[in-house]
């Protein structure tokens, strides 16, 4: 049966790696079966210059109706002028609400090649396998009220709600458990329980979850902690759950043990396994349209949506195999360049993880 794959590029660098990640989607339909059906939709800023809308209905429509969603990067500084409501970001989250996109999951592995491509000391990432499991519909980006308000005394307030009922909780942390069943089995939920009300309560549901999976160790970490314990002694953690903010916060800094924010994928999964993989990073603006953008965090994205949304667990192998291969050929983009190599740019990356594909 052929599955459908909504392809959404978005702004900045999002064309170009998703270019990447397409011909290695073409690769694997020519030479290794995968029988999928591509369509492209509009997302973010292309989508509100070409109608108005950050999240069209008929891209809404698309995303609904596919096994998958891929997604390069929205945003950018040509729509910051606009009110938040209509900001590409609102796209974005848009599709992960709409599509009850629950559970982020963001690998952060260090792939032996780029051990000295960390900013910390190679000892001290070397190995490194850390899977961070973030809470992404609820929280404080959603939670109600919120807005901007004039006090009786004349001064102006801006304010957001941290809002977590039990259910949001318990089905996140039933996937982290799930996760780290799968792996070394040990779990580190991270809140704020000392100050957080609402985090507090993470705690107590987390711990109860905990009860129905008696061979995880769960301990748990306030979250300045464990942004320390992140950069002192990283492999120290197997499995991270948390919060949406925290997550997105924790989730940006674990890239950086990693060499880039360019090597990091992401899954965000409904009930059903249903998914949008994306790169963790975002538009970068900076380097949009010079060809020097990573692409592999996209392309390991695709990998983490056959293993999880296509069940294609052999397929992603080869793509995540490929890309080590290309990194131990010594092939660097700008961002993980080290002194003494030549960079490619995204087009040659993705060539040659298409190359390199057996
Ligand atoms: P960013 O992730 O776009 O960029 C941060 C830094 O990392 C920049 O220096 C950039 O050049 C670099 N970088 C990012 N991806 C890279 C890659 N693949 N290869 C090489 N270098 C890379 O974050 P930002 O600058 O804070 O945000 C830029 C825009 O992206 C904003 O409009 C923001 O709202 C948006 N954003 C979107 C997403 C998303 O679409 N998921 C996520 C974060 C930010």
């Amino acid at each position: 049966m052929t599955q459908t794959i909504a392809v959404l590029p978005g702004d900045g660098i999002g064309p170009e790696i998703i270019a990447a990640a397409i011909k290695v989607l073409e690769a694997l339909q020519k030479s290794f079966g995968l029988n999928v059906q591509v369509e492209q939709g509009l997302v973010g800023g292309a989508a509100i210059d070409a109608t108005g809308y950050p999240l069209p209905p008929e891209t809404l429509d698309l995303a609904k109706k596919a096994d998958a969603v891929l997604l390069g990067a929205v945003g950018g500084p040509k729509w910051e002028p606009l009110p938040i409501a209509r900001r590409p970001e609102k796209g974005l989250l848009g599709l992960r609400s709409e599509l009850e996109l629950f559970a982020n999951l963001r690998p952060a592995l260090l792939f032996s090649e780029l051990a000295n491509a960390s900013t910390l000391k190679p000892e001290v990432v070397a190995g490194l396998d850390i899977l961070i499991v973030r809470e992404l519909t609820g929280g404080i980006y959603f939670g109600q009220p919120r807005g901007m308000r004039t006090l009786d005394n004349g001064e102006k307030q801006g304010f957001n709600t941290l809002v977590y009922s039990e259910s949001e909780i318990e089905r996140i942390a039933r996937v982290a458990f799930d996760s780290a069943e799968k792996r070394d089995k040990r779990l580190c939920s991270v809140d704020k329980a000392n100050v957080l009300e609402a985090t507090e309560f993470w705690r107590d549901v987390v711990t109860r979850v905990s009860q129905d999976y008696p061979d995880v160790q769960l301990t748990h970490m306030y979250v300045d902690n464990a942004a320390m314990q992140l950069v002192r002694a990283p492999k120290q953690f197997d499995v991270i759950v948390t919060t949406n903010m925290f997550g997105d916060i924790l989730s940006d800094l674990a890239s950086q043990l990693t060499g880039s924010i360019g090597m990091l994928p992401s899954a965000s999964l409904d009930a059903h396994n249903k998914g949008m993989y994306e790169p963790i990073h975002g538009s970068a603006p900076d380097i949009a349209g010079l060809n020097c953008a990573n692409p592999l965090a996209t392309i390991l994205s695709v990998a983490m949506m056959l293993r999880y949304s296509l069940n294609q667990g052999e397929l992603a192998t080869a793509v995540e195999n490929a890309v080590s291969q290309v990194l131990r050929d010594g092939l660097r983009t700008p961002d993980i360049q080290e002194e003494g190599q030549t960079a490619v740019g995204t087009r040659e990356m993705g060539d040659a993880v298409v190359a390199a594909l057996v």
